[in-house]
């Protein structure tokens, strides 16, 4: 039965790479399902060692790139300065990507949480500063870290 979802998963993934314009390759899939199955972000040194000898690290650095530019993944650097990916929302395309939510960083397990329902609040800014992008991060203890104290 787990494996009909698996396949179903699988099914999505591939759909989604050719939407893209990616061809399907295995590695490309086996992050992709990675990063969809977790509910958090999932840091780079993370990923490596998960995907330990099945992806090179070079490849593995391709596919993180492509996808970011295609909008399927983005980008979070945590406290560390560490590099971590999540799934975007559907809004994020090509070169565009509208992931307006902040980040949670918990202190104590390091995680990085995508808050998709706490937006990025708009700010002003001085005359002649054009946003680009803004990048929040906010630190504290996680939902399953609280609990489990
Ligand atoms: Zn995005
Ligand atoms: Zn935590
Ligand atoms: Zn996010």
């Amino acid at each position: 039965m787990s494996t009909n979802i698996e396949n179903l998963a699988a099914k999505e993934y591939e759909d989604l790479l050719v939407r893209n314009g990616l061809k399907r390759t295995g590695a490309r899939i086996q992050v992709l399902n990675i990063l969809s199955n977790r509910n958090s972000a999932t840091s780079q040194p993370y990923l490596e060692n998960l995907v330990g000898k099945d992806i090179d690290r070079v490849t593995l650095y391709r596919i993180l790139k492509a996808f970011e530019e295609k909008g399927i993944i983005h980008k979070v650097l945590d406290n560390q300065g560490t590099a971590n990916y999540a799934i975007c929302s559907g809004a994020c395309s090509e070169h565009h990507h509208e992931d307006g939510h902040v980040h949670f960083n918990c202190s104590k397990c390091l995680r990085v949480y995508c808050l998709d329902e706490v937006k990025v609040p708009t700010l002003k800014m001085p005359k002649g500063f054009e946003i680009e992008q803004i990048n929040l991060i906010v630190e504290g203890i996680c939902i399953d870290c609280k609990s489990s104290n």
